[in-house]
């Protein structure tokens, strides 16, 4: 629930506006039944993206301050997930309905943005954009300026024999390791500027998204509920009082019957 608390409130600038739509998604998606907790996850994530997308003032203009809440929902749902969710691309890719290649480059340029705005006006020497170098030769990786590498490498999404190549390559050429390290620059310096949800914010956001999710659960399988506990939802519900009390004078006058 931490995550989609951070989500929630990456989405919606507002902590208690950010809690009632997350809320209010969690419980329409756990009532799907979805085959997993993963899934469940997923359809919220995307009924929060959708509602912010189609709301203009989703983010409060003070927000607005902070670069991050600059940037489109479909890049700060990406960072988030990447950075602190540690999703794959695949996921971030089923969940926007994007293609993978699309979420890199707007991972990509949302890094960017959040990168040089950190260190714009700072004392220290400019942020390099990392590129291709000219020492690199052919048998080094192709870069690409939309979705690099370096970029994958960082975010975790190589297979081991790429994994093993890279870093090879990053071992005996000087372009390639200069390539990463700047490319790490980046990565860290707009991971630093993704707002995080504080206490008490974050500490009440997972406490009331977990009461749902469990509210939820109680309506979907109340067979897995404990018996007393079912016991007393059957009588809060008006219809089952009134059968219960229709069910008593009916064996009332059945008994008064057999004894007169
Ligand atoms: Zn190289």
């Amino acid at each position: 629930m931490g995550l989609l608390a951070h989500l929630g409130g990456a989405l919606w600038s507002e902590p208690i506006r950010a809690l009632h739509v997350t809320q209010e998604a969690l419980a329409a998606a756990s009532l799907l039944d979805l085959s997993s907790e993963d899934d469940t996850l997923n359809r919220t994530v995307r009924a929060v993206y959708e509602r912010a997308s189609r709301t203009p003032t989703s983010v409060h203009s003070v927000a607005l301050n902070q670069p991050f809440f600059r940037l489109f929902p479909e890049e700060r749902l990406i960072l988030i997930a990447l950075h602190l969710g540690k999703w794959s691309y695949h996921r971030l890719s089923h969940v926007l309905g994007d293609s993978v290649e699309h979420i890199q480059e707007l991972a990509w340029n949302a890094r960017l943005f959040l990168a040089g705005s950190a260190l714009k006006g700072s004392q220290g020497r400019p942020l390099m954009h990392p590129t291709g170098s000219t020492q690199c030769i052919a048998a080094c990786p192709e870069w690409s300026t939309t979705h690099p590498w370096t970029q994958r490498y960082l975010d975790r999404e190589l297979g081991h024999k790429e994994e093993l190549f890279l870093q090879e390559r990053i071992l005996k050429c000087d372009g390639c390791k200069d390539s990463m390290q700047r490319c790490r620059e980046i990565y860290y310096a707009a991971e630093k500027s993704i707002p995080m949800l504080q206490d008490p914010w974050m500490d009440d956001f997972s406490k009331n998204l977990r009461q749902t999710w469990k509210q939820s659960q109680t309506l979907v399988h109340p067979w897995e509920m404990p018996f007393r506990q079912s016991l007393q939802m059957y009588f809060r519900k008006t219809e089952a009082k009134l059968a219960v009390t229709l069910l008593v004078l009916f064996l009332i006058s059945w008994t008064w019957k057999l004894l007169a």
